[in-house]
């Protein structure tokens, strides 16, 4: 029994510190270069005419450092289960070499769009909407710091795929790291404000199975559309992806005429 609590507290402060590293090196550097030192230069790839005001970004700063003490306790909880046995198939992975390291990974990517495609369409019924994501929306312009301002509750649903997906798929313990990374860094870009995204000459996304600033940002102004964070499939299998998507981001990108502004938030249950 005293095996399964050792070092608890400085596991939890050490999961804490790290996530806080993570979310703010990501948001402050994206905050930092594209808004600050770069937006002269990017103003033609910015999404919507105004700014968040500073109110804003701090508060969702603070949401996402209560949202981080979250994750730091499901990390510890993923402790105890592996003391106690639970993640065999994760023990088992580390020793299947390099190409398998790379598969669990891209495969964890894949699960986890999956995974916040269907509970974040779950959250946008109404009565979990109020209990779950309601904080999110808030920011109904979003910025670099938006990606972890989650209610409670939803801080929990995301972090619980972390401890869940372990439990059904062989995941080498050295592929969390990398897929913590990849997550602060597109949750970033999702929020940044800036549309990164090379254009092809139709002015479509270069890579249009990724999804892309102005996609997400379509979510937070038009709830009803665009729930997949990371990949565009579910969205198009599902009819769930804004049906002016592409000419909004071709207007962002300067190959058409700018689209219509955004029309005012609407927390709809999706259709
Ligand atoms: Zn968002
Ligand atoms: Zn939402």
């Amino acid at each position: 029994m005293q095996d399964l609590f050792q070092g608890i507290p400085e596991i939890w402060v050490a999961n804490l510190k790290m996530d806080i590293w993570r979310y703010g090196v990501f948001a402050v550097a994206a905050w930092l270069s594209l808004w600050i030192v770069l937006g002269r230069l990017l103003r033609h790839r910015k999404v919507r005419a105004e700014t968040p005001p500073p109110r804003q970004l701090m508060l969702e700063f603070l949401f996402s450092i209560r949202s981080i003490a979250v994750f730091s306790t499901i990390g510890v909880g993923m402790v105890f289960l592996d003391r106690l046995g639970l993640y065999p198939l994760s023990v088992m992975a580390g020793a299947w070499g390099a190409t398998w390291f790379v598969v669990s990974l891209l495969l964890m990517i894949v699960g986890q769009d999956a995974y916040i495609y269907w509970t974040h369409r779950a959250m946008h019924r109404l009565r979990l909407f109020r209990r779950f994501h309601v904080r999110h929306h808030r920011s109904n312009n979003p910025s670099p710091f938006t990606a972890y301002s989650f209610d409670l509750g939803e801080a929990v649903v995301m972090a619980g795929f972390v401890a869940l997906w372990p439990l059904i798929v062989p995941t080498p313990w050295g592929v969390i790291p990398f897929f913590m990374m990849h997550q602060i860094f597109r949750n970033t870009l999702l929020h940044a404000g800036y549309e990164l995204m090379p254009a092809r000459a139709d002015g479509r996304p270069a890579f249009d199975w990724f999804t892309t600033t102005v996609h997400h940002d379509l979510h937070h102004g038009m709830a009803r559309w665009n729930f997949a964070p990371w990949f565009t499939w579910w969205d198009r299998w599902r009819g769930t992806e804004h049906p002016e998507y592409h000419a909004r981001f071709a207007a962002t990108v300067g190959r058409s005429a700018k689209a219509e502004l955004m029309a005012p938030a609407r927390y709809d249950v999706p259709g």
